[in-house]
């Protein structure tokens, strides 16, 4: 599956870290419940209107609700950034410096993410695997819904349980690909509620497609005209999540 999802998307690899951890941290944050398109803009103000993370921190936090208000839920994620960063800062006695993430041994990093207020399994090992290209395996809606067609997950998985089987079951060195692969995928043709299993290269391995092929689960047909992202240039939220970097970094 990997192989033939990897020929489709271009076989993604991770090329470092597209941002420090604790912009990833935040752009992370920003994200949560929210489209792609519209945490990057939250987050694009943020840095625009803040020079430093302790300016963030020290900012009134109702200024800051309205400065990342484009990312939606500002009221309870602005709060939430502040109370991150001051555990941050703190930890690192203001330095903030968490190379040490991509030191210690994962279960121990991934337990001092998971321990700061707000931060769940997912954003753990977003910050992981982005950030430091640590094994650890994000599973969003797209990665669940798509592994649970593809029969990876037993059905009814919930998110917890699927972070832990799906990263058991995975080589270190697939973590990434997988990841990419499946949130492509899972927005290009494997689409909820209705996939476009005619488009897609994995039908023979899909219990899925079996089901839907005898008329027994809700399938799409193929328009004429492509999904966005299939083969051509990555859409907007697609390059903003997995090839963004900031401008400095840009060629
Ligand atoms: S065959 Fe259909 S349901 Fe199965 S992975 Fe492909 S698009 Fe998804």
């Amino acid at each position: 599956m990997l192989e033939r999802l990897g020929e489709r998307y271009g076989h993604p690899t991770w090329a470092g870290p597209r941002l420090d951890p604790v912009s990833e941290l935040v752009l992370t944050i920003l994200s949560q419940n929210t489209a792609d398109t519209n945490s990057f803009r939250a987050f694009t103000a943020l840095r625009a209107r803040y020079a430093s993370w302790p300016q963030v921190l020290a900012a009134p936090t109702d200024e800051l609700v309205e400065v990342i208000r484009p990312g939606g839920l500002a009221p309870t994620k602005a709060p939430r950034i502040q109370a991150v960063l001051a555990e941050v800062h703190d930890a690192t006695h203001g330095s903030w410096d968490l190379s040490f993430l991509g030191e210690w041994p994962l279960e121990q990093a991934r337990q001092w993410l998971i321990d700061l207020p707000g931060i769940g399994r997912k954003t753990a090992a977003i910050v992981l695997l982005f950030g430091f290209g640590r094994p650890a395996l994000p599973v969003d809606t797209h990665v669940h819904r798509v592994a649970l067609r593809l029969g990876l997950l037993p059905p009814k998985t919930d998110l917890e349980r699927a972070h832990r089987l799906l990263e058991a079951a995975l080589k270190p060195e697939e973590m990434y690909p997988f990841h990419v692969e499946l949130i492509r995928h899972g927005r290009d043709t494997c689409r909820a509620p209705r996939p476009i299993c005619g488009l897609c290269p994995l039908t023979d391995l899909c219990p899925y497609f079996a089901l839907a092929s005898r008329g027994k689960a809700p399938m799409a047909p193929v328009s004429r005209g492509r999904p966005g992202g299939v083969d051509g240039e990555p859409r907007y939220h697609d390059e903003l999540i997995h090839g963004w970097a900031p401008p400095e970094r840009r060629a």
